[in-house]
């Protein structure tokens, strides 16, 4: 068994069409590749509540601020496909940058409020891109449910939040975070991490974790963010871009927990930067 790759959205269109016939529900993941469990675990979900499921793979590169990361990204689209056929997934769409941004492209999405601070005030322009992406993805695949990990927090309420602004018909559905044995989110950027680097990695989940109990339990936000940022600087890494409690549904900044919250973090370990988020509740997960 192989999954069937389009490149263009007019063959990808032709396929959808024969589907809507049948009066299937179809899901779309987007990822830009490099698949490991996380984005495995969307593809599992997705063939659960759909009857197709497209996972979609390309690399932005309007999503990237430095063109040096963008470089580095690596593309291994048929180990990438390999694993999605045992899974059943129905379709790769893996269109180039020349079919999603032909000449003259000129229009960008631009989400404003949630693609503020956090990730957003340290990578210019990032969400404006991955905005744009997401909405030609939803209406070149016109799926019914769009899967997105939790993992990325900030883009799961920008995506969420920018389907409801134009009226794309689709529902978002969000998935919890796939974390490795030690607690390091699964990235595709783990694998620049040197063997040193990543015997300390794990640390930066276990200091989320422990600081979101802390504030569970009632600990004062600012002197229990700043013990946190002490920690995670004390385990290794370079520099922290931000540790912030913010307001589940909205993102805004919060210093008190009167509501369902997220405690996000940014760190540069070494030349890698990883960025994590649990959720801070009754029941702590994440
Ligand atoms: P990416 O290929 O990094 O753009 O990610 C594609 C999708 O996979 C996004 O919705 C991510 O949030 C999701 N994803 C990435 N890593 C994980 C993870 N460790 N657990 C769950 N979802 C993930």
């Amino acid at each position: 068994m192989s999954v069937p790759i389009v490149r263009s959205v007019a063959q990808l269109r032709q396929i959808v069409a024969a589907w809507r016939g049948e009066g299937v529900r179809i899901a779309v993941v987007p990822t830009m590749g490099v698949l490991h469990e996380g984005h495995l675990s969307l593809v599992r979900a997705a063939l659960e509540k759909a009857d197709r499921v497209i996972v979609t793979l390309f690399v932005n590169p309007k999503q990237f601020n430095n063109q040096a990361d963008l470089a580095a990204y690596p593309s291994t689209e048929d180990e990438d496909a390999a694993k999605l056929a045992p899974l059943g997934a129905h379709l790769l769409y893996a269109p180039d940058a020349e079919e999603m941004y032909p000449a003259a492209f000129a229009t960008t999405v631009s989400v404003s409020g949630v693609s503020e601070g956090l990730c957003g005030a340290f990578r210019p322009g990032h969400f404006d891109g991955v905005a744009t992406v997401v909405a030609k993805l939803f209406l070149q695949t016109s799926a019914d449910f769009g899967f997105f990990g939790e993992k990325d927090f900030q883009q799961l309420q920008l995506v969420r939040h920018m389907a409801r602004d134009l009226d794309i018909p689709i529902t978002i559905v969000p998935c919890p975070t796939v974390r490795e044995a030690d607690g390091l989110a699964l990235s595709s950027r783990n694998v620049r991490l040197s063997p040193a680097e990543r015997a300390v990695a794990h640390k930066l989940p276990s200091v989320l974790l422990g600081t979101a109990e802390r504030l569970a339990r009632g600990s004062p936000v600012l002197p229990t963010l700043a013990e946190a940022r002490a920690a995670i600087l004390a385990a290794g890494y370079r520099e922290i871009e931000y540790l912030e409690l913010r307001d589940e549904a909205d993102l805004r900044p919060m210093t008190s927990l009167d509501r369902p919250a997220r405690l996000l973090v940014a760190a540069w370990l070494g030349g890698t930067r990883l960025i994590d988020n649990v959720r801070i509740s009754g029941v702590l997960t994440g």
